[in-house]
């Protein structure tokens, strides 16, 4: 029996790339799910690696789902292997409470996270900088340093300049994407350029991006250049805590959870306890005040929520 990947699910349709094909315009087989799915309440997902077998007319049906390595909700799409975390340099500005909060929500999923800073045609001098909303490339530098430092990888692009388009090709080879990030940052003309055989213009890449309330949601996968499928969807739409617990919250931050375990009390919250290793990073410099800024601000959303639910 044939082993395939659902690249797109529609209308009781599964739009199946048998294994070891490359996936292009109309070489999926479609297929219907087997009812035995619908008693036992799982539902096949795009990004499924799935068992299917073939009927008579050219189409098949799925028989079986593979074990999932992860599920995202919003897209709906099972085995996505990196987020990509879009924030522009500016325009809008950079703001690295919105992105820790972004990344708070993928630590959660376990997925891994590229970082993705778009605009790079944006930034300016510090001579030149005049304006609050610029970002010098000095600053910038600063925050790049920041999450390195913290293990997270990044690419800087510029759509306009044609720039770090095959940088992050090759990081997303071979592998199963979900972009993310805020509306503007230019997730569409960045994918605009890396998705291959389509040539779609930017606001018709916008479009099935950012689908408007009246058409049906679904979820595709795209080729890129390369060998990688991307969603044509963005990941994470509403950033509102509601799967994050107070106590799971640090260690969402990667840096803090390196170091808790020499706290003195288990589940200690970094607040005021005694012998916290976190607030020391903080204090000694190891640990960015601006990250602890932010996990004491998404801590106190979680109790407030928890208030309020
Ligand atoms: P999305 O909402 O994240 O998909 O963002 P879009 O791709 O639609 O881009 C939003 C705006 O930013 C558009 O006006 C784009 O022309 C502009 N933009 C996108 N990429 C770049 C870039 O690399 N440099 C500059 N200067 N503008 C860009
Ligand atoms: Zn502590």
């Amino acid at each position: 029996m044939p082993q395939g990947l659902i690249v797109k699910a529609l209308s009781g349709y599964y739009y199946v790339l048998p294994e070891g094909t490359v996936l292009h315009e109309g070489n999926t087989v479609t297929c219907r799910g087997r009812g035995v799915f619908k008693n036992k309440k799982i539902t096949p997902l795009v990004g499924d690696r799935v068992m299917f077998e073939a009927t008579e007319n050219g189409e098949g049906t799925v028989t079986e789902i593979l074990p999932r390595s992860s599920e995202l909700i919003r897209p709906p799409i099972a085995n996505v292997d990196v987020v990509v975390l879009v924030f522009s340099v500016t325009e809008p500005v950079l703001n690295t409470q919105l992105l820790d909060k972004f990344l708070v929500h993928i630590e959660n999923t376990g997925i891994d996270v590229l970082l993705c800073f778009t605009k790079s045609d944006l930034l300016t001098d510090a001579a030149e900088a005049a304006h609050v909303k610029e970002m010098t490339a000095a600053e910038f530098d600063r925050i790049t340093t920041l999450y390195q430092g913290i293990g997270y990888p990044f690419v800087t692009t510029s759509s306009r300049l044609e720039e770090g388009v095959e940088a992050i090709l090759a990081h997303l080879e071979g592998k199963v994407s979900v972009f993310a990030g805020q509306s503007g940052v230019g997730k569409s003309s960045l994918l605009n350029k890396m998705i291959s055989g389509i040539d779609l213009e930017t606001n018709a890449i916008s479009q099935r991006l950012g689908r408007g309330k009246h058409t049906t949601r679904h979820v595709e996968l795209l080729p890129l250049a390369g060998s990688g499928l991307v969603a044509d969807t963005p990941g994470f739409s509403q950033l509102d805590f509601m799967e994050v617990e107070a106590e799971g919250l640090s260690s969402c931050f990667r840096e803090f959870a390196a170091v808790a375990e020499g706290c003195r009390f288990r589940g200690c919250l970094h607040l005021h306890e005694p012998d916290c290793k976190v607030r020391d990073g903080v204090a000694s410099g190891t640990i960015a005040a601006s990250r602890y800024d932010h996990y004491l601000l998404f801590l106190a959303e979680i109790k407030d929520r928890k208030r309020r639910y």
